[in-house]
């Protein structure tokens, strides 16, 4: 189970065996290699210094794509890899993702024009094999105004239509971790790796460090990886076979306003004065536009968005959307991802490829950084194979082919796309049995998948019980559900990673903290320090996601 409550047992479990394998980093890319080696029988542990998805898997633009952008890069084979991943991504997890049209408005003596738009779409849909409801259509300048009125029409010729996936990047995450803690892999957040193990010259196992109470564990493991994305430098750093640095980190913000303010109708890809591309996206009431890319030097952990980040992605809005007013006080949250980018002399930001890199050093530690959130699952099948041939060789041991492909992802088990829609229907309507109204029913269902009937057992569980601590009920099953299934430790880790609401519902995080924190002190027994220490890490987090906004909510 993966219980905030049965962290010290799993702690204990770590010292006690070897391992096939040990994941360092908690990231998607992590995520993904312990899913698809313990689902073809490795046993596997992963351990993350922080919260899972804490690093940049959670500050990403949370598109599940194949990065149009990069065909003008010609990086032809990239596309086509990442782009056919988004089907199986989205079959595997119709929970977390979600088909969204797409709209690429072409100006006169912009980025695009009508012919690369159209050729470029066109070329999109045969490398990433788009299905034939989602290719591209073609629209004139009336139609892509009658898609999204908010668009500028001086100069405007048309836009292409296509389909991207959009998805939660830390929830794709954890959906991906619970399914491996699932199939019986070991993981654990708070847990940092601090050194490694070696026998006969080679890594075998890492020595690491409970941060929460300062246990020292030593793994032992066959083989291990790490995939501390922007930290994959550090790690290797460690080992003292590994090779020169290979990552240059480049900053990401987007910035999230209301659509009231803003009253987006659907996402649009466009030009930012400077010719980079940028997104506007609705989700929900609220709609977030971004990314920046600039060069990053600093702690990744500290990433946050600066003034000069919040005032160009509103310069690029007010170009695009003339009619919009939007200032720095109508920004309600911000946050700022570093991408992991293999390092290319002299290359600009936006320049450097996002393919992703694997480095095996003398001593046997394998490494891999870069990629995209969407590619996760090939990225794992690589590294898998890797690690499994040098299994097979030391030992009599085999193992099978990667069977992630059809593996729906925890919560994505009610037989893809075509069934979702009738299992929400009938979820809200079961949800009454536990005394919730269908619109929560169906809510939970469109979010946790076929894990929502958990949901409703924690609601029917605490309506029972007599309670006045202040929180809804609703929200109080979402908080047990995220600290006995989803392992969230932290406020931190349920406002920011088992629910986005820092960045999406910032008004419920100020109303409910103190509530949240109380709730999860007492049932993960919080000593008073660590009450001090969490309600601090949150008011940081708070204050960073609105520094260069409307200013901290009351
Ligand atoms: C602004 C931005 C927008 C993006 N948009 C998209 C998008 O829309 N679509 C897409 O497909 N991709 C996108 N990407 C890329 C994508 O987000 C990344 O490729 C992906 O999240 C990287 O995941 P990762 O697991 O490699 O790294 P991370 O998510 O950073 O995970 C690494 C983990 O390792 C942990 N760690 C570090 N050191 C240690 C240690 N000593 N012990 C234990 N754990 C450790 C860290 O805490 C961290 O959680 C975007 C990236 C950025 C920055």
């Amino acid at each position: 189970m993966f219980s905030a409550k049965l962290r010290q047992q799993k702690i204990e479990e770590l010292n006690m065996y070897q391992f096939d394998l040990v994941v360092i980093g908690g990231g998607i890319t992590g995520a993904g290699i312990a899913l698809d080696a313990v689902s073809r029988g490795l046993s596997v542990a992963l351990i993350e210094k922080n919260d899972f998805a804490s690093g940049t898997s959670s500050r990403s633009t949370k598109l599940i794509h194949g990065g149009l952008r990069y065909l003008k890069q010609f990086e032809v084979k990239m596309v086509r890899d990442v782009g056919r991943e988004r089907e199986v991504v989205y079959e595997n997890a119709v929970h977390v993702t979600e088909p969204q049209w797409m709209l690429l408005p072409f100006h006169k003596g912009g980025t695009f024009g009508p012919l690369t738009t159209s050729v470029g779409l066109r070329v999109y849909d045969y490398l990433a094999g788009v299905k034939k409801g989602e290719r591209r259509k073609m629209l004139t300048a009336d139609e892509a105004l009658s898609k999204e009125p908010l668009l500028k029409s001086e100069g405007l010729q048309g836009g292409g239509y296509y389909v991207e996936y959009r998805t939660d990047d830390a929830r794709l995450t954890l959906e991906i971790l619970k399914k491996a803690d699932e199939l019986g892999a070991l993981c654990l957040n708070y847990v940092k790796a601090e050194d490694f193990l070696y026998k006969n010259g080679k890594v075998s196992g890492v020595e690491a460090v409970e941060t929460i109470n300062g246990t020292k564990v030593a793994i032992e493991a066959k083989k291990v990886v790490n995939a501390a994305g922007p930290w994959v430098d550090d790690i290797r750093d460690i080992d003292s076979t590994a090779a020169d640095k290979q990552i240059r980190l480049t900053k990401g913000v987007h910035i999230v306003v209301d659509r009231q303010t803003f009253p987006l109708r659907q996402p649009v890809y466009f030009d930012a004065p400077d010719g980079r591309m940028i997104f506007a996206i609705p989700r929900d009431d609220k709609a977030y536009i971004g990314t920046t890319d600039t060069f990053y030097d600093g702690d990744p952990a500290e990433a946050a968005a600066a003034e000069e980040d919040v005032t160009y992605l509103l310069d690029a809005l007010r170009h695009m959307f003339p009619s919009t007013s939007l200032g720095h006080s109508d920004v309600e949250s911000t946050w700022a991802g570093v991408r992991p980018l293999i390092y290319e002399e002299g290359k600009d930001p936006s320049e450097i490829s996002r393919k992703d890199e694997v480095w095996e050093s003398e001593n046997g530690l394998i490494s891999i950084a870069g990629g995209k959130l969407t590619g996760y699952r090939k990225m794992a099948e690589a590294i898998t194979d890797r690690v499994i041939k040098s299994l097979e060789k030391d030992s009599h041991k085999k193992f099978g082919k990667s069977v992630t492909k059809k593996l729906p992802l925890s919560g994505g088990d009610f037989g893809g796309s075509k069934n979702f829609p009738r299992f929400v229907s009938s979820m809200a309507l079961q949800s009454e049995q536990f005394g919730l109204a269908p619109e929560e029913g169906r809510m939970f269902a469109q979010f946790f998948g076929t894990n929502a009937g958990k949901v409703f057992e924690h609601y029917w569980k605490r309506s029972a019980e007599p309670h006045r601590d202040g929180l809804p009920d609703v929200l109080a099953a979402v908080v047990s559900y995220a600290m006995e299934d989803e392992m969230a430790v932290t406020p931190s880790d349920f406002f920011i990673r088992r629910t986005g609401d820092l960045y999406f519902h910032i008004a419920d995080v100020m109303r409910y903290k103190e509530q949240v924190l109380d709730y999860m002190g007492k049932h993960l027994n919080y000593s008073e320090e660590q009450k001090v220490r969490y309600r601090k890490e949150l008011l940081e987090e708070i204050d960073k996601a609105t520094r260069f906004g409307r200013g901290m909510p009351q």
